[in-house]
């Protein structure tokens, strides 16, 4: 199996380098031969069936089965066109799901909740987020919907720690909080080297979220201090580190706008 992928290591987006460069390590391990900082150009082979994908720097991988995971992309343009301030970035509402007007103020008859919803989150600043996870999507249509219920006045601010959890490689990873903008990060459980350990996202002194690899023990404790707003450290008797080591989390540079690729000119597209 070959990863090809844009960024440095996987999940360096949402989690970094410093902890994707583990799940790197994991694939090679388990045999993926993982190609980092490339991207796909082209598909090309014959009747019908994939044989070769192109990779930007001319190399071509012979191949009979491709899984693209480009992510998804919301189709927001009928809601900007009818009035609302929407984009690609999602359908912006105010703190209680009430959808925002291009005029800037919410309208009492239009709630968002999902995928779609970009509102300000009180858990961290109010800062505008949109969170692409069901259990959200969940949480926040109920929210929603007690608000259509009541008065103007008793409208509830949406609060919403965000989580999510997946399996790769034998690993069991958990993140909860959101780690846009952390400045630090800090191991306090375990070690990168065993693959096993539970860390800590650090935003300006504040623990803003915590991951997990198959530690996800204290996992629950910690996701209470960062939807808590605690410093960090959140519990320093609870650390197995001889000294606490603060690390860059390396997110990578934000990317430019989407491209369409040239096709490969001596690829025939299937
Ligand atoms: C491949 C994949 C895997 C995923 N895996 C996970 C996972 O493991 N765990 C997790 O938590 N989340 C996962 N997600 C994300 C999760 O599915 C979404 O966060 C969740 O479905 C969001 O719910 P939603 O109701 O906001 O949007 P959706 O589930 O996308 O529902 C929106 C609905 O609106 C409809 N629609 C769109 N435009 C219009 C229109 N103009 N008029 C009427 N209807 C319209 C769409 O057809 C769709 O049915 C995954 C997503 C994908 C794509």
């Amino acid at each position: 199996m070959t990863l090809v992928d844009p960024n440095p290591t996987p999940l360096a987006r949402l989690l970094g380098t410093t902890i994707g460069a583990t799940l790197a390590e994991r694939m090679r391990g388990a045999g993926v031969d993982f190609r980092p900082k490339t991207m796909v150009r082209a598909l090309s082979g014959e009747a019908g069936q994939v044989r070769r994908a192109h990779l930007a720097g001319g190399e071509v991988l012979e191949t009979d089965l491709v899984i693209v995971a480009r992510g998804a992309t919301r189709d927001t343009g009928w809601l900007a066109a009818a009035g609302l301030a929407a984009d690609a970035g999602g359908l912006t509402c105010d703190g209680a799901c009430r959808a925002i007007s291009i005029a800037g103020e919410p309208d009492p008859n239009i709630y968002a909740a999902g995928d779609v919803a970009r509102w300000p989150n009180p858990l961290y600043n109010d800062r505008p987020m949109t969170v692409e996870h069901w259990g959200n999507a969940v949480d926040q249509a109920r929210h929603a919907a007690a608000n259509m219920m009541a008065a103007p006045s008793a409208q509830q601010p949406y609060r919403h720690l965000p989580a999510f959890w997946s399996r790769q490689f034998g690993l069991n990873i958990k993140l909860a909080g959101h780690t846009a903008g952390a400045d630090a990060l800090a191991l306090v459980q375990g070690s990168r080297a065993s693959h096993r350990f539970l860390a800590v996202y650090v935003r300006a002194g504040r623990s803003i979220a915590a991951v997990s690899f198959d530690e996800a023990r204290w996992l629950p404790a910690y996701a209470e201090a960062v939807a808590a707003g605690a410093r960090f450290p959140p519990f320093p008797d609870a650390i197995d580190q001889p000294r606490i080591e603060r690390l860059k989390p390396g997110f990578p540079a934000a990317r430019p706008p989407a491209h369409r690729a040239a096709p490969a000119p001596e690829a025939s597209h299937v």
